[in-house]
C-alpha cells in the first residue's frame, strides 16, 4: 500500500478523501478504494455460489491467495432508551414526546435484532439477553417492527433528531429525502438508493445493513393529490409510495453497489429490508385541518368556526390527536399509512425554545460562532436584548430554528470578513440595534 500515486480509485472514480481507504498499485498508477474492494469480494463470493456478506475476505487474499474466512458474528453494544434520550436531550431542545418515542422504538428495535434475528449483545445496561427465557406460548410470536412517523413544523428538529440518534447507535443509519425518489421507470432516483445508503454506511457489509435505521425526509411530498384513486391516477406521489411500501414491508431488495438507475447488465447486492426500521418525517402542511374537521364533526354541536381562529396550543393538541384516517385523507395510501403505526407530533418552536437553541444547547448556535471567533482570538459578545431581537425576528419567519441560523449568519458574515482583515480587533459587540435596524456591530 502507498500513499503516493493516483489519489482516485480507478473504478468509482471517487478521491481519497472521499473513501475510507484507498490502495494503490505498486507503481502507482491505479488505485482501488475500500468500497470497490468490499463490492469485488461480493462479487467473487457470489460466483462461488456462497452467501453475499457471511465471510470475509483474509489478510492474505490480497496477496493472490483467494482464501476467505468465516465473518466474526455480528454483535451489538445496546443503548438503552435513558441513554439515547439522554443524547437526544443534550442537542435537540424540546419535543419531550418524540424523543421518548424514538427511544423506546430504537430500543425495541434492538431488543427485536437480539431474539428474532438472533445477534449477538457485547455489554450494555439493558435488562436483557438473547439467553432469556421466554415463556412457551411466546417464542413463536414474531414481533412486527414498528416504523415511526414524525409530523411536525418546519424548523421544529425532526432531521436533528435523526441525526442525533445515529451519534448514539451500534447499527448503520442513513438519512434520504422522499422528494427526490420516483417510481420506478421514471427520471429521478431508484427506492432502491435509499438502501444503497444504508449499505455504505454499513461499509458495504449486507448483514449489518440489514438491521440498520432509515430516516425518509419530506414523506408528506410524495402523498398522492386527490383521495380518490379512480378519478386521478397520482403517478408520482402514489407510485412512490407503492414501491417506498415495499421496502417497508420487508422485501428482498436488488441494490446496485454505484447507485444510480438499474439497468438489466449491472451487478446487484440483495438486500433483505425485512429487519430495517424506518423512520419518516414531515411537515404535513394542513394536516391540523383535517383533524379538527373530524374532531369537529364528530362532536355533537362542535362549534367548528371556533377551530379557524385556534391557538397554538389547539394546533398541537390537534396533531396528537393524528389518526391514521387523517394521514390518508391528507394523501398517503392506506397500506402506507398502515405501516407507520407509532406517530409522534413535534411541536412548533417558541420564543423560550429558539432562544435556548440560539445559548443553550451543547452546541448552540451562538456557541459556534463564538469558538470561530476565538480560533482568531476575537471575543464575540451578544447582548441579551440582541438575542431577544434575533428570536424576535425568526418567530415572523415562521421557519422555526431555520431562521435563527440565516439570520446570525447574514450578521456575522460582514464581521468575519472585517476580522479577518483588521488584527487589531479583539472584541465584537452585538447589541440590538445590529438585529432591528441594521447598523454594523462594534468592533474593538
Ligand atoms: P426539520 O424539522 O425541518 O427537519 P431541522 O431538524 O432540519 O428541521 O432543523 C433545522 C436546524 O434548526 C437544525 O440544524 C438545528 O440547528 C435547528 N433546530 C431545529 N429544531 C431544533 C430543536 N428542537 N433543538 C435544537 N435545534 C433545533
Amino acid at each position: 500500500m502507498s500513499q503516493e500515486g493516483s489519489p482516485f480509485c480507478s473504478f468509482c472514480g471517487r478521491h481519497a478523501n472521499q473513501v475510507k481507504k484507498l490502495i494503490t498499485s505498486p507503481n502507482g498508477s491505479f488505485g482501488i478504494c475500500s468500497s470497490c474492494v468490499a463490492i469485488c469480494h461480493s462479487l467473487l463470493l457470489k460466483e462461488r455460489g456462497d452467501t453475499l456478506g457471511k465471510y470475509q475476505v483474509g489478510s492474505n487474499a490480497l496477496q493472490g491467495q483467494d482464501k476467505v474466512e468465516p465473518a466474526a458474528p455480528l454483535r451489538l453494544k445496546i443503548a438503552t432508551p435513558q441513554e439515547i434520550k439522554a443524547t437526544l436531550d443534550a442537542c435537540v431542545v424540546g419535543q419531550e414526546d418524540a424523543k421518548k418515542v424514538l427511544s423506546v422504538a430504537v430500543y425495541n428495535h434492538y431488543k427485536r435484532l437480539v431474539f428474532e434475528k438472533g445477534i449477538d449483545v457485547i455489554q450494555h445496561d439493558a435488562h436483557f439477553t438473547r439467553t432469556q427465557e421466554l415463556p412457551e406460548h411466546l417464542k413463536h410470536v414474531e414481533v412486527e417492527k414498528s416504523n415511526i412517523l414524525l409530523i411536525g413544523p418546519t424548523g421544529s428538529g425532526k432531521t436533528l433528531l435523526a441525526r442525533t440518534l445515529a451519534k448514539v447507535l451500534d447499527v448503520p443509519f442513513a438519512i434520504a429525502d422522499a422528494t427526490t425518489l420516483t417510481e420506478a421507470g421514471y427520471v429521478g432516483e431508484d427506492v432502491e438508493n435509499i438502501i444503497l445508503r444504508l449499505l455504505q454506511a454499513a461499509d458495504y457489509n449486507v448483514e449489518k445493513a440489514q438491521m440498520g435505521i432509515i430516516y425518509v425526509d419530506e414523506i408528506d411530498k410524495i402523498s398522492r393529490k386527490t383521495e380518490n384513486v379512480s378519478i386521478s391516477r397520482d403517478v408520482s406521489g402514489e407510485g412512490v409510495q407503492q414501491a417506498l411500501l415495499k421496502i417497508l414491508e420487508g422485501t428482498e431488495c436488488n441494490v446496485p453497489p454505484k447507485g444510480g438507475r438499474k439497468h438489466p447488465e449491472q451487478e446487484y447486492i440483495r438486500i433483505d429490508t425485512t429487519h430495517i426500521l424506518f423512520i419518516c418525517g414531515g411537515a404535513f402542511v394542513g394536516l391540523d385541518k383535517i383533524i379538527a374537521d373530524r374532531v369537529g364533526r364528530k362532536m355533537l354541536g362542535f362549534d367548528k368556526r371556533n377551530l379557524d381562529v385556534h391557538s397554538q396550543k389547539d394546533d398541537d393538541l390537534l396533531q396528537q390527536q393524528v389518526q391514521p384516517e387523517d394521514l390518508i385523507k391528507f394523501g398517503l395510501i392506506p397500506e402506507f399509512a398502515g405501516r407507520l403505526p407509532i406517530v409522534s407530533a413535534l411541536k412548533e418552536l417558541g420564543q423560550k425554545d429558539l432562544k435556548f437553541i440560539l445559548t443553550g444547547t451543547q452546541n448552540a448556535l451562538l456557541l459556534q460562532y463564538e469558538k470561530l471567533f476565538a480560533m482568531e482570538g476575537v471575543r464575540l459578545t451578544v447582548e441579551s436584548e440582541a438575542i431577544d431581537a434575533i428570536v424576535a425576528k425568526a418567530l415572523v419567519f415562521k421557519t422555526g430554528a431555520r431562521a435563527l441560523r440565516s439570520i446570525v449568519e447574514t450578521i456575522m458574515l460582514d464581521a468575519f470578513f472585517i476580522v479577518s482583515q483588521r488584527p487589531e480587533i479583539k472584541e465584537i459587540i452585538i447589541n440590538a440595534q445590529v438585529i432591528t435596524q441594521g447598523i454594523k456591530p462594534i468592533f474593538q
